[in-house]
């Protein structure tokens, strides 16, 4: 299976801004490994500021498409009133090189998200000095997550989750903390109708050198958010709506104070993600392993990303069996439907010839 839209490389989001039917104002924030610049776009002049950063995971490019949708509901009457309250500084590649090879890290092979305090990479750099000299009131740290994920034990598909991450290894509920806490349970309470049951909330284990961990212990309310996955939608466009959907939501309530009405308890409602999903579950199938022949087993398949061009190939690997999945699939089928040999010789992580 191939996607088209999951590769967004620095050039391919260049040419999308340069076709907009208006100029974004913008400046340079700094320059990757690979010496290309990181653009940041400054739109509004209220009072409010928010920092929003995506693809600092370069692979993670849902995120970043929904910010195109962004800039142009922004343009739009609605989103001009909406930027008479606050100002917004958006960096939509923080890891441009990243981008265009599709990858998690940077170019040096470092995790920005594990940066923070190290600050050794000059993406991170950055962040770091727009951050001090933009001195946002909240941040929104924008990321995508594998098909993985479950909202809750054995729940729906995460299409969103949401994190307040942890100011100290105590997890104190400091105000900032509180904050991004509050404003998640109002998005939560607003996007259940477009999904429900399907937004998970991500473990708050304190480590001080992811980035939102370090901007909420300097006191500054920042929300994670991850674009999930729902039903065959591979490309991410339905979650990339989703996403477009919280950002507004979540602005809106940064510029009205709505958030305040909301609990830290309704936060904790939100349902824990778990690593109950695989992209694919196959039954009745024959296996053999070093050890032996398993006749009639449930063979769950991971599906992992490679570039090919300008496209994403999901390459179908083998993770597990049993003769009883405990996991859930985005898809099942029975071994006759999608296997082109009537044996599967398993190993985990060698991939399987499917139709
Ligand atoms: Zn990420």
């Amino acid at each position: 299976m191939i996607s088209r839209n999951r590769y967004l490389s620095k050039q391919k989001w260049d040419q999308l801004l340069k076709a907009l039917p208006y100029q974004l104002p913008t400046s340079v924030i700094g320059h990757s490994v690979l010496n290309q610049p990181i653009y940041a776009h400054c739109l509004g002049k209220g009072p409010k500021k928010v920092l929003l950063w995506s693809q600092m995971h370069g692979n993670e490019s849902t995120t970043t498409r929904a910010l195109l949708d962004l800039f142009n509901h922004l343009h739009s009457i609605s989103g001009a009133k909406l930027l008479e309250g606050l100002t917004l500084l958006i960096i939509p590649q923080l890891n441009p090189d990243g981008s265009s090879a599709y990858n998690r890290l940077n170019r040096n092979n470092i995790d920005l998200n594990r940066d923070a305090l190290d600050l050794s990479q000059p993406e991170s750099i950055a962040l770091n000095e727009v951050f001090k000299s933009f001195s946002p009131d909240f941040c929104f740290n924008l990321h995508g997550q594998r098909s993985i994920f479950a909202a809750g034990k054995r729940g729906k598909p995460a299409t969103l989750s949401f994190l307040s991450p942890a100011a100290d290894d105590k997890k104190s509920l400091t105000p900032a903390r509180v904050k991004a806490m509050q404003l998640i349970a109002l998005i939560n309470n607003n996007l259940q109708k477009f999904i429900p049951n399907q937004i998970g909330r991500y473990d708050d284990t304190f480590n001080s050198n992811c980035v939102g961990d370090r901007f909420t212990s300097l006191g500054v309310p920042t929300i994670l958010y991850e674009a999930g996955h729902n039903s065959l939608d591979y490309d991410r466009n339905f979650t990339k709506k989703m996403i477009f959907n919280a950002l507004i939501t979540g602005l809106n309530a940064i510029e009205n104070g709505d958030y305040l009405n909301y609990s830290t308890a309704e936060y904790n409602q939100i349902p824990e993600n778990q690593k109950d999903y695989v992209d694919i579950l196959i039954k009745n199938v024959d296996i053999k392993t070093d050890t032996g022949l398993f006749k009639n087993q449930e063979l769950s398949v991971l599906y992992h990303e490679e570039k090919k061009g300008e496209s994403v190939y999901f390459k179908p690997v083998c993770h597990r069996f049993s003769e009883h999945s405990e996991l859930l699939a985005h898809s099942v089928f029975n071994a006759d439907q999608i296997l082109k040999v009537s044996m599967v010789e398993f190993a985990e992580g060698k991939t399987i010839d499917i139709f």
